[in-house]
């Protein structure tokens, strides 16, 4: 089955009512590229009013409790967020892996919990920069790889973003050799684990993608797609992505 190109954006801590007008932009304008998948990931608290706005259009959270309900003050079980119309979530990523001290382990229970309430699931891994410059990239991240990801899933409903992080919201890329190569490694520990299901996995590049170098990052081996920061809050900057990734194919 051929992977379509995915394109998702991660407005973190950033929107407030007033920007689902920016989110209809966004869909609006991605409906003429019928070719690429894409998704928004507001805060909590814009996605009842995101999906109300844009019906149809795909709506996520940027993280779940790995729990369905209980007393964890300020989290989100994954099926509050099918309650309130996502239809995906982002897990384990960098500054909840970094900034709240999200292991392996909590990862992948997040990712469970998605896949469990029906959403679909982006599993985040990425290094730091010392690792990259002393030369473990692939294995730190094929490690988060084998610690993360779940055992039994439903691959068109799980892709993974690799998003080194010194590359996220930097304006630093790494090369595209070094994104192919990644990605290559990636698919290569899913291959080995899962078979013939990896093929179905899509796999995100994340970290400083931009309207001017979103082509010849989607366009590095094994890339199927996107996971954007600070490029996806409006239309002008996001969409020009969601175009170069329609042009691939
Ligand atoms: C992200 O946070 O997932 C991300 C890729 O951010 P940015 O595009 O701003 O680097």
């Amino acid at each position: 089955m051929a992977r379509r190109k995915y394109v998702v954006g991660n407005w973190k801590m950033n929107g407030v009512t007033a920007s689902i007008a920016d989110a209809q932009a966004i869909f609006a304008a991605a409906t003429e590229h019928p070719g690429v998948d894409v998704a928004l990931c507001p805060p909590f608290t814009l996605i009842g009013a995101m999906v109300a706005a844009a019906p149809g259009a795909a709506v996520g959270g940027q993280d779940c409790h790995s729990a369905t309900a209980g007393a964890f003050t300020g989290s989100v079980a994954a099926p509050m967020l099918a309650d309130a119309g996502a239809t995906l979530v982002i897990v384990g990523h960098s500054e909840r892996r970094e900034g709240c001290g999200e292991r392996d382990a909590d990862v992948r229970a997040k990712a469970e919990a998605g896949l469990g309430a029906g959403l679909s699931v982006i599993l985040c891994v990425g290094e730091p920069r010392e690792v990259r410059e002393s030369g473990g990239a692939i294995d730190y991240v094929l490690a988060q790889i084998a610690g993360s990801v779940p055992e039994d899933f439903d691959a068109t409903r799980l892709a993974i973003a690799y998003e080194p992080i010194w590359a996220i919201g930097t304006g630093l890329v790494p090369t595209v050799g070094d994104v192919a190569a990644m990605h290559g490694a990636i698919r290569g520990a899913l291959t080995a684990r899962f078979g013939g299901k990896a093929e179905d996995m899509r796999l995100l590049y994340g970290g400083s993608v931009n309207g001017e170098n979103a082509a010849e990052l989607l366009d590095a081996g094994d890339v199927d797609g996107a996971l954007v920061g600070g490029a996806s809050l409006t239309a002008a900057k996001f969409v020009p992505i969601v175009a170069a990734a329609a042009a691939l194919r």
